[in-house]
Order: structure tokens, then sequence, then C-alpha cells
């Protein structure tokens, strides 16, 4: 039986020839350890957004085409030396871009999904000793065009190769030492958790602890595939694990909490209390590629037979969504539109919450200890948000933390750059 581990390096690990040379070292010792191993590698440092500001300095509005031809060449630089730094150390390395592999995915450009991953040359290296580096982020239609998985894709290629090889496990070595209960940034004494799980993390993922792409755990989620979150800088140190629920593990019912500043709310007020009027704007903003995250209609006034429906949206994708509101003049007044772009919404998330009582309730409480006035209140099976004013949102996380108990006396040493918050 043959044992096989994905190790993902991101940009960080592989911003220099140095820090090249320390991943094969990593790669070695895995390999030495009697796996068979796959690295999957992104462009190194910042080359990503190098490339993506020459595309802008050339036109506001690149081809979704070109870019995608554009920012696949940074895996290709990294996938090549890495192999390189690995064949130098005497140990037998090939590098495959999706093209050569076959990482199908769908016809969208800039932000494909992975539908298919060929196994065949994968397999045939492995049979032959070979340590096998893939270029993250990329994919290749049905037709032979290149694509991309959206920015910080890399993780979803490592997860969707694990399991299209159904391997041991998925290693993502990153520049913090695992995932934390919050932002160590905000919270000094935020605490490393050992164990996640699939569900939690992507709550977590989606409410702004951006440690890894969501969809690589949605990914993971599918086939069953444990992920573990490590620190390049310290291979000794276990991580995270991410990993199905197991009952006996949820004896917190809170296991993290986090902000996320990169929304605005809409509120438009008094819309015709009548079917299709939801499928006409969320259509609307769909057809833009405009992706809603919460959305609330109140109660229908019987009066005058309106309603309000309040969502959010990206920051990112507030002026063209302005500009579709003018389109949809029949169904939407222009002064009825409410735009808050002094907004945070504050989460607390965990597995052990289900079934649990008063877990709300402390979260409410610690706000109105603090004064914090809630905007609007969200909730799925392990998570519940509030939408605060932004200048808040850092008091309103720290007290979350506080007070569901989940700091350590260990002050967070968090090395290398964290992604924005
Ligand atoms: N290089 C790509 C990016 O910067 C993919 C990745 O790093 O995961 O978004
Ligand atoms: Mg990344």
């Amino acid at each position: 039986m043959r044992n096989i581990v994905v190790q993902k390096f991101g940009g960080t690990s592989v911003a220099d020839t140095d820090k090249i040379k320390n991943v094969a070292n990593s790669v070695i010792r895995e390999k030495k350890n009697g796996n068979d191993v796959v690295v999957v590698v992104s462009a190194m440092g910042h080359t990503t957004d190098y490339l993506m500001k020459m595309a802008r300095d050339i036109s506001e509005t690149p081809s979704h085409r070109e870019l995608d031809m554009l920012l696949s060449t940074g895996e290709g630089v990294s996938i090549a030396l890495l192999s390189m730094a690995i064949q130098a150390q005497g140990y037998d390395a090939v590098s495959m871009n999706a093209m050569q592999i076959g990482i199908i995915t769908e016809n969208i450009h800039t932000k494909a999904r992975i539908v298919d991953i060929k196994t065949d040359k994968l397999e045939k290296y492995l049979d032959e000793g070979k340590i096998i580096v893939v270029a993250g982020f990329q994919g290749v239609t049905p037709d032979g065009e290149i694509t991309t998985l959206g920015r910080g894709g890399s993780d979803t290629s490592a997860v969707a190769v694990a399991a299209a090889l159904n391997a041991e496990r998925c290693d993502i070595y990153t520049d913090v030492e695992g995932v934390y209960t919050t932002d160590p940034r905000i919270v000094p004494n935020a605490s490393k958790l050992d164990f996640v799980t699939y569900d939690e993390m992507l709550e977590l993922a989606n409410v702004g602890a951006k440690v890894l792409h969501p969809r690589s755990v949605e990914t993971a989620k599918q086939f069953n595939m444990p992920i573990r979150v490590r620190s390049s800088f310290n291979l000794d140190d276990m991580g995270t694990l991410i990993k199905g629920a197991d009952n006996m593990e949820l004896c917190k019912p809170v296991t993290g909490v986090a902000v996320d500043m990169s929304k605005v709310r809409i509120v438009i007020c008094d819309v015709p209390d009548e079917p299709g009027v939801a499928a006409k704007l969320f259509n609307t903003l769909a057809d833009e590629n405009i992706s809603v995250d919460t959305i609330i209609q109140s109660y229908g006034r019987l009066k005058n037979n309106t309603n309000d429906i309040a969502f959010t949206i990206a920051k990112t994708d507030l002026p063209k969504a302005i500009e579709l509101f003018d389109r949809l003049s029949d169904v939407i007044e222009k002064d009825s539109v409410h735009i808050d772009e002094n907004i945070a919404s504050v989460s607390i998330v965990g597995a052990g919450m289900v079934d649990r009582p008063g877990v709300a309730a402390t979260m409410f409480d610690t706000f109105a200890k603090l004064n914090i006035n809630i905007k609007m209140i969200t909730t799925s099976e392990v998570k519940i948000s509030c939408l605060v004013d932004s200048a808040v949102a850092q008091d309103a996380l720290k007290a979350l933390h506080k007070a569901f108990n989940l700091g350590c006396d260990i002050i967070a040493n968090v090395k290398g750059d964290l992604p924005d918050i």
C-alpha cells in the first residue's frame, strides 16, 4: 500500500531561492519518512500581485482569458525552481503544470472550479519514485484553455490533488503555526487550535480568518480529506488538524471568533411585497457576478404592501451594485437605497454550540456590556454573526474571545505576513 502525502507551500515559503531550498528540505524529509510526496506550490512571494499590477497598468479591464494566461505563469517559475532544488540534493523530482497533469476546470476564467483531476501521469511518476512538484492555482478546460481558480486558489489545488490521489493527508504549510481562536494581531493571547472541524473552518474562512481558501475546505469536506495547517518555519510543530466532527472532542461551545471588515450593508426599503421582486434583484446582482452573503427580509407592511430587504456584499462590488440599482428603477426607488460602509461582522464559530442553549445570549450580553449596538444578526448551525459599527469591531472581538474563554497564557508568536484583515 502506498502512502501519499500532499504538501502545499504558499508564496511566502517560496519567496526567494534560499526559501525554495528550505522547502526542498521539508519535501525530502517527508520522502525520507517513507511517503510518496506530491508538492503543490504557489507563485514566488508577491509575484501574482505584481503580474496583476502590470495587467492593470496596461488596461483597466484586461480580458479574463489573457489574465489567466498571465497569472498562471507565476506558478510555472516556482515549480521548476523547486524541482531543481530537490534534484540538487540528489532526489528525483519532476515539475508538472495543470495542462500536463490534466487538472480540468469549468470554462470560467479567473475563478474556475476544478471538475476532475487525471491521475495516470501522477501515478506513473510516483511509481517511478519521483517527487512531483505541481503548479497550484491553475487549471485547464476540456478545450485546452488555461484557467485560474481565484486568488489564494493553490490551497484548493492541493486538497483536490490529495483527494484525487486518495492521499493520506494534505499538509498546508504557511507562515503561521496553525489556526488560531482569533486573529493574534488583534488578540495577542489567541490560542492555537489542535483540531477544527470542516464546518467550523468553513465558517471561520468565510468570516475573515483567511488562513485557507474557503473552497479548499469545501473540497476537503466533500472527500473527507484531513488537512493539516502547519508552519513552514517549525517542522516539528503539528499545527492544526482540520477534519470531520467527532462529538467527543466538542467540549467547548465556541472554537473561534472572527471579524470581517470587507463588507458593506445595503438596505432597500419599500420594495413592493409581491412575488418575483427578490428574484429580480438578486438575479441582476448574480448576472454581474456580485455575490451576496447575508440576506434579511423583514415582515411585509400590510398598509402599503411593501417590504425591506437588507443584504451585505463585498466593498469592492459596491460601485457596480449602485449602477445596477439604477437599472432596477421599476422595483427600487432611488432614495430607498441605504448604504452603510462602516460596518463589520463579528462572529463566533463552534460546532459545540449545536443544541447548547445560552451561547447567543452570552454573545449579546457581551455587546450590551460594551454598549455596542447590533445592526443585524444571522446564524448558521455552527455560527452566530452580528453586524456592528466597524469602529467597535475589534473591541467586540476581544471581549468575545474573553467571554468564551478562548485565550491562553502564552502570547502568540506570529512570524511572517498574515493576510490582510
Ligand atoms: N499565486 C496565487 C495567488 O497569489 C495563488 C495562491 O497563492 O494560492 O493568489
Ligand atoms: Mg495562499
